[in-house]
């Protein structure tokens, strides 16, 4: 069931368009992200849910119901940063418990709330402590469960794990999944960061200039990007035009998206296909190549295990099929091929 739905929403700033036309639905109980450069629009769309900025045009429903001329306040809708903005002075109890003391629950029943919470973000035992003494990651599981005890119908979240390093990013993603997912939380999530969109979200809508150019489950938007620049944003290495695709795969195709560990390169031994190195770089798992492939041009590839290789020594690649997106266009035919 459809609980938040976007129809034609767009937001202008001094007559410049910065969200144009989106429509977007989430449905009860699932997380859609909105992925996108930063300067897309994303934080501008999350605040026009919340109600803290202007339509010029469209509309924003919940369950139905239009929400323009709800206030903020009364929309039921949490927001959550990329620095969780707690309150210093207070302990990790009082920041988690504040909303739900505000709104009259008992004492007991807070705290009873409270440790819930604390154990469903993992900080079981951390209701004494001060904000200044958490680490930035356990800061922003505080911030999260603040967010969850105001029992939102719906949880924006902007660049929740922005701030955080690459480590700690994709361990608190996949524990952000996994808690949006316990309480049945139905979230509205915008980043520019694609492991975050992927680790977090059911469905991505892919936004650029202020528009959606692509929306579906995220494991199909990741397989079938829309188009070149979508394909390259989502971390896919390389697009090829329909002709170096084709002599790539040795059978006629449109464009196509190579992600990183699309082409394994090796020693030459008359399989594969022929190619010069360019460039080798040994990294902890396999040598990282660029060659250039006869008949397709340069290409990042993955060395086999253990073997070194040289610039200008004459190697063979193969492309691994799984690891590839036809994209829409027009195929080439391969060369030599009957007109
Ligand atoms: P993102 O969150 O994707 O990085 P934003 O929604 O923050 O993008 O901003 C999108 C564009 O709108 C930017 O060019 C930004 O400068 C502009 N913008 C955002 N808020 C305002 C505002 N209050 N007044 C004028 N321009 C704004
Ligand atoms: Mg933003």
């Amino acid at each position: 069931m459809v609980s938040l739905e976007l129809q034609g929403v767009s937001v202008a700033f001094d007559g410049a368009v910065v969200v144009d036309a989106v429509d977007l639905s989430v449905e009860d109980g699932h997380v859609l992200a909105v992925l996108g450069p930063s300067g897309c629009g994303k934080s501008t769309l999350l605040r026009a849910v919340a109600g803290l900025e202007p339509l010029t045009s469209g509309r924003i429903g919940w369950d139905g119901a239009d929400l323009a001329g709800v206030p903020t306040h009364r929309r039921g809708f949490a927001l959550m940063f990329q620095d969780g903005q707690l309150f210093d002075h207070l302990t990790v109890a009082r920041n988690i418990g504040y909303a739900r003391r505000l709104q009259g629950a008992s004492r007991a029943a807070v705290r009873a709330e409270v440790d819930d919470l604390l154990d469903l973000v993992g900080l079981g035992g951390y209701g004494g402590r001060l904000p200044r003494t958490l680490s930035g990651g356990e800061r922003q599981r505080v911030a999260l469960a603040r967010s969850l005890a105001a029992r939102p119908r719906l949880l924006l979240l902007d660049e929740p794990l922005s701030a955080l390093d690459a480590g700690l990013r994709g361990r608190l993603a996949a524990d952000l999944r996994r808690i949006l997912t316990e309480s049945g939380t139905t979230a509205l999530l915008v980043t520019h960061d694609q492991d975050e969109a992927f680790a977090v979200a059911d469905r991505l809508a892919v936004m650029r200039e202020g528009r959606i150019v692509q929306e579906g489950p995220t494991g199909s938007v990741w397989a079938h990007p829309a188009d070149a620049d979508t394909a390259l944003f989502l971390g896919y290495a390389r697009v090829l035009g329909p002709r170096a695709a084709t002599a790539l795969l040795g059978r006629a195709t449109g464009p196509v998206a190579l992600r990183p560990a699309a082409v394994l390169a090796g020693p030459e031994r008359g399989d594969g296909i022929p190619a010069t190195v360019r460039s080798f770089r040994p990294t902890p798992d396999a040598g990282r190549l660029v060659v250039s492939v006869d008949g397709v041009g340069e290409l990042d590839a993955v060395g086999v295990p253990g073997w070194v290789a040289e610039p200008g020594q004459r190697v063979a690649v193969r492309v691994v099929e799984h690891a590839i997106a036809v994209l829409p266009g027009a195929a080439a035919e391969p060369a030599g091929s009957a007109p």
